[in-house]
């Protein structure tokens, strides 16, 4: 009988979530937390028939040159920055990604952050555990309610619509939005007014961003927009780093030009600008918008859809990435 197919996966995930693999397939999983070494990498990606990377791997031309019998790569990720698109179709493989619904998790996380940031929340956890509260201040750590703020949102699409649904709902608020694209439902069931982006961040006392990092969004906001904002403003970044100019975001914080950010992006991922991380008017989170267990586990699923789909169904994956 010949041998199953040979799974590579790079990091370590719950094993329930890829059952139905197993029954196809061996499985090489790294048993660590941390990603392989690029050698680690190299060595396992080349005898495999299947490999499942995460955003963190490179997938280049050396990796599709060292395995011709490679028969898909199926990222664990809805990006897919780190694979050579050119080099997978130049070699014929299929590339595949994880579009689930991660975008009520990630607009929570949005959520989270804001409230974060104007309650105060993490600055007063830090003093609690400091041994530093001794007395009830009525002056201690003073936020502001969300209810008839103004929240704006830039971009939305999948996330920003959600999280308008949250804050309008849930807390309240009256929200603004800039996008390339009207979107009329958020305006119908929402009262959500279109603005330019100038007006936006004037108008803004949050302002919250989940626009995907194109040419057009990099370094969307800098030290230019960070001045059109209130100084009591708080900007929040769920969607990837290099959409806002960060050194000048952490003088922005610095100089109280606004008055924080929640971020679970950074634009020189995992590192931050120096001095980032020593401020205490922002709130900071490792990219952990999307990490939910339902959203992990569908992850999973999805790959493994993707895998069957090539090795056992003998079509097309059904979320090929296409160039
Ligand atoms: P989406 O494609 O549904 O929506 C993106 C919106 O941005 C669209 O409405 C689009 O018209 C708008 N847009 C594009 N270019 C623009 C521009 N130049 N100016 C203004 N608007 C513009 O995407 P989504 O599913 O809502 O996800 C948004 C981003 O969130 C993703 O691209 C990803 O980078 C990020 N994300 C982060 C995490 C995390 O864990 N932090 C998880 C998932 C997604």
């Amino acid at each position: 009988m010949p041998q199953k197919p040979l799974v590579y996966i790079t990091r370590k995930i719950n094993e329930e979530w890829i059952g139905e693999l197993k029954k196809h397939c061996r499985i090489k999983m790294n048993p660590k937390r941390t990603p392989p070494t690029r050698a680690q990498f190299l060595a396992n990606a080349k005898t495999a028939d299947v490999l499942v990377p995460s955003l963190v791997e490179k997938v280049d031309e050396e990796v599709f040159r060292a395995n011709p019998k490679l028969k898909i790569v199926a990222n664990y990720a809805v990006g897919f920055d780190n694979i050579d698109l050119k080099a997978a179709k130049k070699y014929g493989i299929p590339v595949t990604n994880t579009p689930g619904d991660y975008a009520e998790a990630v607009a929570e996380h949005a959520m989270a952050l804001l409230l974060a940031c104007g309650r105060r929340i993490v600055e007063g956890d830090c003093y609690v555990r400091a041994g530093k509260y001794k007395c009830w201040d009525p002056l201690l750590f003073l936020g502001s309610e969300l209810r008839g703020k103004t929240l704006g949102i830039i971009g939305t699409g999948r996330i920003g619509s959600w999280l308008v649904q949250i804050a309008k709902h849930g807390f309240g608020m009256d929200i603004l939005y800039y996008d390339v694209v009207r979107n009329k439902n958020i305006e119908k069931d929402f009262g959500a007014k279109k603005v330019s982006l100038a007006e936006l961040l004037k108008k803004s006392d949050y302002v919250s961003v989940h626009v995907p990092l194109l040419p057009s969004t990099r370094h969307l906001l800098g030290d230019k927009e960070f001045k059109l904002m209130k100084p009591t403003a708080y900007l929040i970044n769920t969607s990837r780093g290099p959409v806002i100019d960060e050194k000048a975001l952490a003088r922005a914080l610095r100089n109280k030009t606004i008055a924080g950010a929640g971020l679970d992006v950074f634009e020189f991922e995992p590192k931050q600008v120096p001095g980032l991380n020593k401020l205490s008017n922002v709130v900071l989170t490792p990219h952990t918008a999307s990490a939910t267990f339902f959203s992990r586990q569908q992850m999973a699923e999805i790959a493994t859809e993707n895998i069957l789909d090539v090795l056992v169904r003998k079509t097309r994956p059904r979320n090929e990435v296409k160039i």
